[in-house]
């Protein structure tokens, strides 16, 4: 029996490889499976970065003339590429359940670029991220915004993305960090306070708990509160998936034990067996 008491870690299912185009040179597959097993997750996604740049038809993004972000790194996830490295992990590390997977970027602006990559490619694990809302015309980077408005200003410009991309795609089964910029608030605006956001943090929740799907605990942005999460509860949410956003090996599973503990103390528990979401 696996009890929930802290002797096991949740599944980490949120990891970056070189895959990513934003990956750094340390960033390896074969490395994070070692840190995987290191750190005890029984099982690791490795969810790439799926970002789009050019549209095809049925993507809103031209319907609407949004420009797309105009970062010249951004490149295409090689699907072919990357779903044989993750073969050959499974074949290396047969101790360690190893999925496919795809964070997509604003899928509600790509969602016909989305559903294509996502149907050919039959990933296990799909993330739905908001990186960049729309601004004055174009995608834009949810950090650059902090230099046109007030801090909390951009938290609610995004909190309605993120509601936006919830209610219109469904390319996607866990919510990741779900209050991105936080991780860039400005120091000079004072501490950052999840309470003054309630209602925009509930409306998020009540959309993803209605469409039936799952809310990451991302550990790379400051840790939700057990607050949040019974917010979560509340509204009708029933699962959680964790996270650590790692883009090096190091951090795969990092702070695992402590966000465990804040997901414990909102009532959730160790699901069906010990790769699943945690659930109540
Ligand atoms: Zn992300
Ligand atoms: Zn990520």
């Amino acid at each position: 029996m696996i009890g929930h008491n802290g002797s096991v870690l949740p599944p980490d299912n949120h990891v970056h490889t070189e895959w990513s185009w934003d990956a750094p040179a340390a960033a390896s597959m074969v490395r994070s499976c070692e840190q995987a097993l290191a750190a005890g997750v029984p099982s690791v996604a490795f969810t790439d970065h799926l970002d789009f740049t050019v549209w095809t038809d049925g993507d809103r993004i031209a319907e609407e003339n949004i420009a797309p972000r105009p970062y010249s790194r951004m490149h295409l996830l090689e699907v072919t590429g990357y779903l044989a490295a993750v073969e050959e992990c499974r074949q290396r590390y047969p101790d360690l359940r190893i999925l496919s997977g795809a964070e997509i970027g604003e899928a509600h602006l790509w969602a016909a670029s989305a559903h294509a990559v996502v149907a050919a490619a039959g990933f296990d694990r799909v993330l739905g991220s908001v990186h960049a809302i729309p601004f004055d015309g174009r995608l834009t980077a949810a950090d650059d915004l902090f230099g046109h408005m007030p801090a909390d200003e951009v938290m609610r410009r995004y909190f309605g993305e993120v509601v936006r991309l919830v209610e219109d795609s469904d390319v996607f089964q866990v919510l990741a960090h779900l209050d991105f910029p936080r991780r860039m608030w400005p120091r000079a605006a004072g501490p950052y306070d999840e309470r003054s956001f309630e209602p925009e943090y509930r409306a998020i929740l009540r959309a993803l708990a209605a469409s039936g799907r799952v809310l990451e605990v991302n550990t790379k942005s400051p840790l939700v509160s057990a607050g949040l999460l019974r917010w979560w509860r509340e509204v009708g949410g029933r699962a959680v998936s964790f996270g650590s956003d790692a883009h090096q090996p190091w951090r795969v599973g990092d702070k695992f034990k402590l966000a465990a503990d804040v997901v414990e103390a909102a009532g959730f528990r160790a699901g069906r067996d010990r790769f699943d979401f945690w659930r109540l």
